[in-house]
């Protein structure tokens, strides 16, 4: 049973039937599912979903598919980390991360809207899968088509992180690198997405696809025992992330799962390509484009396609939003490595960095029940920390060589210089 209606124009509110579409033709806005929430809510319980599978499809009630998960079953469900340790250094009560540096299968939150994607292209009848991708996305489109024994294209810019390109080519996909950037990829994906009848889960399957993200709010809801966070920080590519996250808190009041939304919705980027936030800061409600350049490559969208409602939605959340520089992002990764034992990719080095920032400034206050999403895995992102974190101490293999260099007394202990 589906509990899909329609295809709604964000813009104009024109209905579709729920197919591989997602641009109104009246006034060319985007489309998104809606729901009977009347009829979800019959049918949904806290009990439900905890009794359901320990995935993203336990949600499945609110996801935009018509049958049984088809990929994905063991994307989400990813830790929700009291971060005691950095909470201390930042000064803040009850902090908490969201940790999808550890999802499954490729290891970033892109696993959670590829699944509900591909899932439902298969339901409508698609045999091809293709992405246009800042990374992150590419290597969870071409791992899931690997399972699925799909076709594969994925596109990417031609300067991404090494273990991203790498991550791609072991599923042996078809690769394309393109000699420009994300902006420039995305631009060419519209056209073969209009060519070919291919399923592109961000640009043709992007209603659904961008439904999958969430399951990051229904995951953190439940996982604090059904309370909603006082403040949230979240990264920003296209924006689609955190509108859907707000999306997702104010689904779980209509279907009666909680009772009031009170969560401040706070965007991060990093300096390098910060369009959303510098509209926001500078109190405009729409955004400039830009030309990308930051280590945050995963963040990395000068023209983002829900740059205007990421905007909106922290607005009405009375939220805020900020950015950090390249080296902030460093120190974000290093700190959140070294408080808590995550390794993180630079997105979120982007999201600690704002988040210190927005406690430094007061926005987020000490006593305030904090998540910051982390959405990557450090491991991914190599290239911008290996200059940051000195190398081993290199010895012999001997003991008087050891103790000599971490000058060791009869009781142990000591340090190297
Ligand atoms: C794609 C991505 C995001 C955010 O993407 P949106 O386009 O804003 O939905 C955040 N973090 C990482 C690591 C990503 O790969």
């Amino acid at each position: 049973m589906t509990t899909m209606k329609a295809l709604v124009c964000r813009e104009c509110g024109k209905e579709y039937p729920t197919k591989a579409i997602h641009v109104c033709e009246m006034c060319f806005g985007p489309l998104e599912v809606k729901y009977s929430y009347e009829e979800i809510k019959k049918n949904i319980s806290r009990k439900k979903i905890q009794d359901g599978p320990h995935s993203i499809w336990r949600y499945a009630d609110l996801l935009p598919v018509e049958g049984p998960a088809f990929l994905g079953p063991h994307a989400g469900m990813t830790p929700l980390v009291r971060a005691k340790n950095l909470g201390a250094h930042l000064g803040l009560d009850e902090l908490y991360i969201k940790n999808d540096t550890v999802n499954h299968p490729t290891l970033s939150f892109k696993d959670r809207v590829v699944a509900v994607a591909i899932t439902r292209a298969r339901e409508l009848g698609f045999e091809t899968i293709a992405c246009a991708s800042t990374g992150n996305l590419a290597n969870s489109v071409a791992a899931h088509a690997a399972e699925a024994g799909m076709r594969c294209y994925v596109f990417i810019p031609g300067d991404l992180e090494a273990a991203k390109v790498l991550g791609n080519l072991i599923y042996k996909p078809n690769v394309v690198e393109i000699e420009g950037n994300y902006d420039d990829v995305n631009r060419l994906c519209s056209e073969i997405a209009g060519e070919h009848g291919w399923a592109f889960v961000n640009i043709n399957i992007r209603p659904y696809y961008a439904e999958g993200s969430k399951t990051l709010a229904f995951e953190t809801v439940e996982q604090l025992g059904w309370r909603t966070p006082d403040q949230v920080v979240i990264p920003m590519a296209s924006g689609s992330l955190l509108t859907k996250i707000w999306k997702g808190l104010h689904e779980m009041k209509y279907v009666g799962l909680i009772d009031e939304v009170r969560t401040k919705i706070n965007g991060a980027q990093a300096e390098g390509c910060s369009p959303i936030s510098t509209a926001f800061k500078a109190g405009r409600d729409f955004f400039k484009p830009v030309k990308p350049k930051t280590i945050a490559k995963s963040l990395a969208i000068g023209n983002p396609a829900d740059g205007y409602y990421a905007l909106k939605a922290t607005a009405e959340s009375k939220g805020s939003m900020d950015m950090v520089t390249d080296d902030e992002v460093v120190d974000g990764i290093k700190l959140l490595a070294q408080t808590e034992g995550i390794f993180a990719e630079t997105a979120g080095g982007v999201t600690i960095g704002v988040l210190q920032k927005l406690v430094k400034n007061g926005t987020i206050k000490k006593g305030d029940l904090t998540v910051a999403y982390i959405t990557g895995n450090g491991l991914k992102t190599q290239e911008a920390v290996i200059d940051a974190v000195g190398r081993p101490v290199r010895i012999q293999p001997s003991l008087v060589a050891f103790e000599k260099t971490f000058k060791m007394g009869k009781n142990g202990g000591g340090e190297h210089d």
